[in-house]
């Protein structure tokens, strides 16, 4: 029922005086009270209904409201509900294993809470690794511009987005950043060979210059989310794992959005032939209904922490990571996502929705590039088409605030060279029905 009468007055009085926001500053006229979810829909508490096109945060990959993995958390709280993993449980093995499967194999799985977190554990695995090997100068992390990875210290630090990071620096040491592929951005004779892109050259240059004996790990995700999603041109992912090891560097490819589904395949580098080291995801792993992160580290690298000093083993512990529940609903999430074939509908329904995108907005004076991979969408605003200049930012609250009013929640991201969130973008639950996308 929708109240003509705001319900969430009351409500946000309170939550104003007891709890702080993330992000944007406080504003109760923007700010929703939401009370229920359902597949890809959220209700607020004036009974309003959403096409939620952000999966929350990037995360709900599933959908809202399945009951079976309320169902599959509570059975398990019942019959043990927690036990750390500095010993074993049943769904944290049975987990990882299928984790392993899914990732090709040859991995083994470290759990954590958060994104932020599985990355901080990449780093100082990929950090300890070279010293495990005698490699004691090996501890430069390299990054791309415009790319997040989390929030902690360290994950911060890797972020390439500067006015995150305004106000809390200094963060950790050693990371270094590299331009990013900015397809719609780089000429076309740029996109011809892989290697020489001046954007993969940098990455080597940058190595070399640095020392390649100092350089420990390069993180990325596959494809650039939360910078306005950012598509590698064809070959830049591999050329980049090649340089990666020239300079016996290891690669940590960031899963936390593109992972489960989001991109059309299981994970994000599976559409671009390379192998990574180490893989960190979160988000989609629970579709976002309990906390949960894992690292996943090839086996080789796994094997040089099993001296017999006393410190070579890895020094690293968390209260909660590999929650028994959040295990066990992780598998039926994963579940879920096999027997209703989820990958390949975001492949179908990402194609569908982009061709659609394209039809409708490719002669809109405002629309530069429209983009994406399965249900992972960017829609580039700008101000002139031939200039490529941003849209500016109020400009593009005001679409989304125009969407909203229509009952749509998209997100907005982007950060180019001067600042901008000028990328509009969608990631809808990958359950999105048909009905959904004719919306
Ligand atoms: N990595 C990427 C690519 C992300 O988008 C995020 C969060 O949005 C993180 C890491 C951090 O994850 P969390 O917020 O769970 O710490």
């Amino acid at each position: 029922m929708v109240h003509q009468v705001d319900q969430s007055k009351d409500v946000l009085k309170q939550d104003e005086q007891f709890v702080w926001h993330s992000m944007k500053p406080y504003n109760p006229n923007l700010t929703m009270v939401v009370t229920s979810a359902k597949g890809a829909w959220v209700t607020d508490i004036n009974g309003n209904k959403y096409l939620d096109a952000m999966a929350g945060l990037w995360c709900v990959n599933t959908g809202y409201g399945r009951t079976e993995l309320a169902e599959a958390a509570y059975d398990q709280l019942k019959e043990m509900a927690y036990y750390p993993l500095t010993h074993s449980h049943l769904p944290a093995v049975k987990l990882a294993e299928k984790l392993n499967e899914m990732l090709g194999g040859d991995y083994v799985i470290f759990f954590s809470n958060s994104g932020s977190e599985a990355n901080e554990a990449a780093f100082k695995i990929a950090r300890q690794y070279h010293q495990q090997r005698g490699q004691h100068n090996r501890y430069k992390i390299v990054s791309r511009y415009r790319s997040y990875h989390g929030n902690s210290m360290g994950a911060l630090a890797a972020t390439g987005q500067a006015q995150r990071k305004y106000k809390y620096e200094p963060l950790a040491p050693g990371f270094l950043h590299v331009s990013p592929p900015d397809t719609y951005r780089m000429l076309d004779s740029d996109l011809e060979n892989a290697q020489d892109m001046a954007c993969v050259k940098e990455v080597d240059r940058t190595m070399t210059w640095e020392l390649s004996e100092t350089v420990a790990a390069m993180i990325m995700e596959p494809i650039i989310t939360g910078g306005g999603v950012l598509m590698p041109p064809d070959g830049y992912m591999k050329a980049v794992k090649e340089i990666c090891e020239k300079h016996g560097a290891l690669l940590i490819v960031d899963e936390v959005i593109c992972g489960f589904g989001r991109t059309g395949k299981p994970f994000g580098f599976m559409n671009y032939e390379v192998q990574p080291d180490i893989i960190t995801m979160a988000k989609g792993i629970t579709s976002a209904y309990l906390p949960l992160s894992a690292t996943a580290v090839k086996k080789e690298v796994y094997e040089a922490f099993k001296g017999n000093d006393e410190y070579d083993f890895f020094r690293h512990i968390n209260t909660f990571g590999g929650n028994p529940a959040a295990c066990a609903l992780a598998l039926k999430n994963l579940e879920i996502m096999e027997n209703e074939k989820l990958f390949v509908r975001s492949k179908e329904l990402g194609d569908q929705l982009l061709n659609e995108l394209l039809a409708h907005l490719q002669n809109n004076p405002y629309v530069g590039d429209v983009r994406g991979k399965g249900l992972l969408v960017g829609i580039e605003l700008v101000k002139n088409k031939a200039t490529k200049e941003p849209l500016a930012t109020g400009m593009v609250n005001e679409v989304i605030g125009t969407c909203k009013k229509n009952g749509l929640i998209i997100g907005k991201n982007g950060v180019t060279v001067e600042g901008y969130n000028n990328v509009l973008t969608l990631a809808p639950p990958l359950s999105l029905e048909d009905n959904d996308l004719s919306f």
